[in-house]
């Protein structure tokens, strides 16, 4: 029988279950460093927002190239805010994409505006821009793009098609902290741009946070102002906002990760680019699909999530799981199909892309402490699984002999 599969590196033998994802490993680099953060905060006798919050704030607005920073409780209420911030409610239509995190979503319907679904685009996953065009009326008050594992969205074709109307755009950055479309980092492509400082993140804290970036200063005021019940001075409350502060304990562990962000980022891109390696000329492109790393960007890889096809997707999770290798499926259904959702009335195939797109994507280690020992063992795992699957495909006896 013909070699379909041409997997040339040598194997290592007995291995340790590779998670999806291990942020013990970071921490054992950082323990140090994290001690000293906290007994600096426990010290300070200052637990909600103060110094080390302001710095965060900061060193983020810095690190992204915008002119201010409004940390929050989490990436969700960075988007809420957001909203709050130009007033969208009943009555207003928010575009968003269907194959995102539902928080993208829920941030929308929270405040009564309606969300309107655009397709996302197959190789980048992003909002499919010639959807959105077609989707912009008269009650259109914001968009919502995502960067959605860590690759921008085509931000410049966006503002072209938005064309001078008042439209506000919120980044969803939550997965792309230092992407760069350009050479220009996400934060100040849009007005203003949600990060989310969750464990998973590539910028995680320990435990919930988020931030919104923006180079529009009355937006960072009143951001200000509604991340805190809208009180200034002390007990006079000009607006309704929320309770969305960010703790010092999470700022000062954000503020020692920050330094090692770039690092991290490059070591990512480093295990896509070995995946690619791995994966070529094996003959797996059968089945899998690859992430690309589209032209002109700065992509940084918080998910490395193929596309396998032939309804294999669930298979080869499970295959991978009894080898224990960790993987996880970003995102198994569109937001449209959520049950919260079916009130505004998509049905599942109404937005194709997507559709599919759920039911193919699989997601594979790709922190920055993945050894290139684990990649082989990952990549000679899947192109196994293909091989037996191609050859069944090709060869539908053989499925009979290997029975
Ligand atoms: C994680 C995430 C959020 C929400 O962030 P939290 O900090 O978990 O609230 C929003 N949008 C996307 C695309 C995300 O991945």
């Amino acid at each position: 029988m013909s070699q379909i599969i041409h997997f040339n590196k040598t194997i290592p033998s007995a291995t340790q279950p590779i998670p999806l994802l291990d942020l013990k490993r970071q921490y054992e680099h950082l323990r140090d460093e994290m001690s000293e953060a906290l007994r600096r905060v426990n010290d300070s006798g200052m637990f909600v927002l103060g110094p080390e919050v302001k710095t965060l704030e900061a060193n983020l607005a810095a690190y992204s190239q915008v002119e201010h920073a409004v940390a929050c409780a989490s990436g969700s209420d960075a988007l809420l805010l957001s909203l709050m911030a130009v007033d969208i409610g009943p009555g207003d239509e928010v575009i968003v994409p269907s194959f995102t995190f539902f928080a993208t979503v829920s941030a929308v319907t929270r405040l009564g505006a309606v969300p309107v679904f655009a397709d996302v685009d197959p190789v980048s996953y992003n909002m499919d821009l010639i959807h959105v065009k077609s989707l912009i009326n008269g009650r259109t008050r914001a968009i919502i793009p995502v960067h959605l594992f860590g690759q921008m969205a085509a931000m410049k074709e966006l503002h072209h098609i938005i064309n001078g109307r008042d439209i506000t755009i919120i980044e969803d950055s939550a997965q792309a902290v230092g992407a760069e479309l350009d050479g220009r980092r996400t934060g100040g492509w849009g007005d203003m741009c949600a990060l989310s400082f969750y464990p998973t993140k590539n910028l995680g804290g320990a435990g919930d946070g988020g931030m919104i970036l923006t180079n529009n200063a009355q937006h960072a005021a009143k951001l200000r102002l509604l991340r805190g019940h809208g009180m200034e001075p002390r007990y006079c409350h000009s607006l309704v906002g929320i309770n969305s502060r960010l703790d010092s304990y999470q700022a000062a562990v954000l503020n020692v990760k920050l330094k090692y962000l770039d690092q991290w980022t490059t070591q990512r891109s480093q295990n896509a680019e070995r995946y690619a390696e791995l994966f070529a000329g094996t003959g797996i492109e059968e089945m899998v699909t690859l992430p690309q790393k589209l032209p002109y960007r700065r992509h940084v890889w918080n998910q490395y999530v193929i596309r396998v096809g032939n309804q294999q997707r669930d298979s080869l999770r499970q295959a991978l799981t009894e080898a224990k290798i960790g993987t996880d499926i970003y995102y198994p259904m569109g937001v449209h199909e959520q049950e919260c959702f079916r009130f505004l009335g998509y049905p599942p195939e109404s937005l194709p892309e997507t559709y599919h797109i759920s039911r193919e994507v699989l997601a594979l280690p790709i922190y920055p402490e993945l050894t290139e020992q684990e990649q082989v063992v990952i990549a000679r795992k899947i192109c196994e699984f293909c091989e037996k699957e191609i050859t069944r495909k090709i060869f539908p006896a053989a499925k009979k002999e290997a029975a």
